[in-house]
């Protein structure tokens, strides 16, 4: 009797552990099947095969920028535009691992969770996904940015829609380079540099110096100083490109002075800079889209004091990426917390996104210091003319040495214009110069906006 009672239990249980496995792995099934089978690896749909039922790509005023017609998939009319976009839209393989057509290809495709890929033809239609990036703006990031790499973002830092997303170097998608793997070129083709790269900052750093100055230095708004174009920090040379005159915290902005603010960063300390540059974006990932984006890195353990006193500049090891940066000022435009961005509008007709506040990566205080700041560098350094004849800007440029004498050209900042509330990063590899390149770039792009 005792065994046939032992015998029961067992049964029981093994029963048991029967259901709950198969009960586990049909949630798992349910939740996760549609992104197994588009994920990069499964090789059944990772040829443009998956595309033969794909659905129509637009931008947000309805322009095509790629259907299947015939069981192939096929590009806008345009080159430049099909350049332009081929980091959002993809190409038919999966190279571009943040493209729409790789991340969601399953919903482009639409996998069916009972017919797998497997549906009868007649039944076979994908759904179509609508971006939020502009053409026009699109082709003239692209047009700006000509021969050399970069990156180009513009987003509306009150809904999060990003208007443009540019990285070169790029090619065509309806005519891959057969050299795409060994010429130079094309060295990292594959990669969205907005989303996907991370760059010395250099200068615009300076915002992120400023933010923690103005929270821990009683003296950060009254301390002046004379700059006469270098000055020891932290036991050694700093320098500055030119003489900077007598500057106080606002004109060290404006004349982007590096002693002043390489001595703030040495007075902050490393682990209060640490804290304000972490506030900010540094040392995690964003998510756009589902799509974690490479890390914005501020690391200043086991720095020297001349080390800290250039991280302040955004040298030393500072990285971070043009979406990173975007947002910053998106947040410094929003009284300290940034609106998210994204750039799919809906899949099959169902709105993807809403407006999402993100972080908060200052106090009001701060970003409305900031923001004075910002629009005063416009005006004394830069001229507002000289950066856009249409809209009020606010911004900051860097130009980020990275040896032998090459340096990459940045601006970030925002329009203050009720109708058109965007905020940008431009980054030109070997620009060389913030004001003379990444500025004339952005306004390319700026003078493509369209109206909100
Ligand atoms: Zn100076």
């Amino acid at each position: 009797m005792r065994n046939v009672e032992k015998r029961s239990v067992m049964v029981f249980l093994l029963t048991l552990a029967f259901f709950a496995g198969l009960i586990y792995h049909t949630v798992n099934l349910v939740m996760h099947s549609a992104q197994w089978v588009s994920a990069p690896y499964n090789a059944h749909i990772s040829d443009s095969e998956g595309l033969e039922y794909a659905g129509k790509i637009y931008d947000r005023n309805g322009v095509v920028l790629a259907q299947t017609i015939d069981k192939e998939r096929v590009y806008s009319d345009d080159e430049e535009l099909r350049r332009a976009c081929l980091h959002v839209v993809g190409d038919d393989s999966t190279n571009i691992a943040t493209a729409v057509q790789t991340v969601y290809r399953s919903e482009l495709t639409e996998y069916n969770f009972v017919f797998g890929l497997g549906l009868p033809e007649s039944m076979k239609q994908g759904n179509d996904i609508k971006l939020t990036i502009d053409s026009e703006m699109q082709r003239a990031a692209l047009e700006a940015l000509g021969y050399n790499k970069g990156a180009i973002v513009f987003y509306n830092y009150k809904t999060g829609e990003i208007v443009c997303m540019v990285s070169t170097p790029t090619y065509d998608p309806e005519n891959i380079p057969e050299d795409i793997e060994t010429n130079d070129e094309y060295d990292g083709a594959y990669l969205n540099r907005v989303l996907s790269s991370a760059y010395t900052p250099g200068s615009t750093f300076k915002l992120i110096t400023a933010s923690a100055a103005l929270n821990e230095l009683d003296d950060a708004e009254t301390r002046s100083y004379y700059c006469t174009g270098e000055d020891e920090v932290g036991g050694r040379e700093i320098t500055c490109f030119e003489p900077n005159g007598e500057v106080d915290l606002r004109e060290a902005l404006a004349q982007s002075c590096n002693v002043f603010f390489a001595q703030l960063a040495l007075d902050i300390g490393g682990d209060k800079m640490t804290k304000y540059a972490e506030k900010a974006g540094f040392n995690s990932t964003l998510k756009i889209d589902g799509i974690e984006t490479a890390e914005s890195v501020y690391d200043v353990s086991g720095a020297s004091d001349n080390d800290l006193a250039w991280s302040g500049v955004g040298q030393y090891t500072v990285l971070e990426t043009p979406i990173n940066m975007a947002v910053i000022s998106a947040a410094i435009a929003n009284g300290g917390t940034p609106v998210m961005p994204y750039f799919i509008e809906s899949i099959g007709g169902s709105k993807k996104n809403s407006t999402t506040l993100g972080d908060r990566m200052m106090d009001k205080d701060t970003a409305d210091k900031l923001y004075e700041m910002m629009d005063h560098t416009v005006e004394v350094n830069y001229g507002k003319y000289y950066f856009s004849s249409k809209y009020d800007v606010c911004a900051k440029t860097g130009t980020a040495e990275i040896g032998d004498g090459v340096a990459h050209a940045w601006v970030t900042g925002f329009c203050k214009d009720e109708d058109c509330p965007l905020a940008f990063a431009v980054i030109v590899e070997g620009g060389n110069s913030g004001y003379g390149v990444a500025i004339p770039a952005a306004t390319k792009v700026l003078d493509a906006a369209p109206t909100f």
